[in-house]
């Protein structure tokens, strides 16, 4: 058997399991937990647990806070842009096509935790549904397979669904959103990255939050995605007590860029329900811009962006380096708070 699948059959996924491998751990309130969100953990991510309560932990043990909640179960009214159940289609030219709801991990905090471990989510015949529906809209350019996870998919169904995709004309690119490569990197074999770069131009956005996530294993499948072809982003999720602090995110921006992968966004945390413990405030995001910008190569400043509300879309918050502007000069102000002025207007005259 492959190790990756090993890893998928060994899979914590009880509150009694987890509960023996930390003693310590409540395990009446895990279970109460369990029953609304479930727990999933592979041994691959759990070795990664150096203590209790440390940023690997919170992002997937159970805590009592996810059952008292003002979020809301769909933040991004995610299912109101959708036609057809499995795709939503918000921006003009882009569409996300969920393929399935499990993931390698189930993170405490995940966006989309109405849909994620319910296996009745989504029945592999609705592949069709959506592939018909991107067939059938020809000013989408770009689709984003997501999930869930869609690499927990067998090769052969990843195969099926980006190759028809690939068929379809007015497709340009194909992404993948999938935290494999950091909580089960094993999945990245040979052979998938073989069906992947046969369907380029092809992407991947992946999904590390803390710096303790990028370790030999994560390191050896982000640079067979990228020795493939694979321009691999990452999407950063700022989390409360994980990595809302500048100097973690320094860190793992620049591991990230030792990877070869590229930081693309840094989300606020939606509005999701039971995640009030993990929203951080929009000071301290900025807070975290302004250590990066400047601090390090700008091809490790990711955007800050807000996913607006009731389907607005992802809005970038950019930490003001306007001072002052009029009709001579803009005062701008670098990340050492030092100003510089800037003439306002071209010195080009129409007259000349
Ligand atoms: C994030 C997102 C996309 C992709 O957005 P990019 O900014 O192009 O990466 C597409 N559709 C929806 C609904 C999204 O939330
Ligand atoms: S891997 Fe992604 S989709 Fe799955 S639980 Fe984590 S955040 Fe949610």
């Amino acid at each position: 058997m492959e190790e990756w699948k090993q890893l998928v059959r060994d899979t914590i996924n009880t509150p009694e399991k987890l509960h023996s491998i930390f003693p310590n751990s409540n395990l009446e309130e895990l279970q109460r937990v369990h029953k609304e969100f479930p727990i999933r953990i592979n041994p691959y991510y759990l070795s990664l647990i150096e203590e209790p309560n440390d940023p690997i932990w919170k992002q997937v043990v159970p805590d009592s806070k996810e059952l008292i909640s003002t979020g809301f179960e769909d933040p991004l009214a995610e299912e109101h842009d959708s036609e057809v159940p499995n795709v939503t289609h918000r921006y003009p030219d882009r569409v996300l096509f969920y393929v399935n709801y499990m993931c390698p991990i189930y993170c405490r905090f995940c966006t989309r935790k109405r849909k994620v471990g319910d296996p009745y989510s989504i029945p592999d015949q609705n592949f069709e549904i959506g592939l018909e529906y991107i067939r059938k809209h020809s000013e989408i350019r770009d689709v984003i397979i997501s999930g869930g996870d869609p690499l927990m998919l067998t090769d052969k169904k990843i195969e099926y669904i980006v190759s028809r995709l690939r068929e379809t004309e007015h497709i340009e690119i194909i992404r993948i959103g999938s935290r494999v490569p950091v909580t089960l990197p094993q999945r990245i074999t040979p052979n998938l990255c073989e069906i992947l770069k046969k369907n380029h131009p092809f992407y991947i956005n992946t999904h590390f939050n803390h710096p303790i996530e990028i370790t030999r294993e994560t390191k050896k499948a982000c640079e067979m995605l990228v020795d493939s072809g694979i321009p691999v982003g990452n999407q950063t999720v700022l989390l409360r007590g994980v990595n809302d602090d500048p100097e973690v995110m320094r860190e793992l921006m620049r591991k990230l860029l030792s990877i070869r992968v590229k930081p693309y966004y840094i989300y606020q945390a939606d509005l999701v329900y039971g995640t009030d413990h993990f929203r951080t405030s929009i000071e301290s995001g900025l807070e975290v811009i302004n250590g990066l910008r400047g601090h390090i190569s700008g091809l490790g400043v990711p955007h800050y962006v807000i996913d607006a509300p009731n389907g607005g879309g992802k809005i970038a918050i950019i930490p003001n380096a306007i001072e002052s502007l009029n009709e001579e000069e803009i005062i701008l102000k670098n990340y050492e708070g030092n100003t510089y002025s800037y003439p306002s207007q071209p010195f080009f005259d129409e007259d000349w």
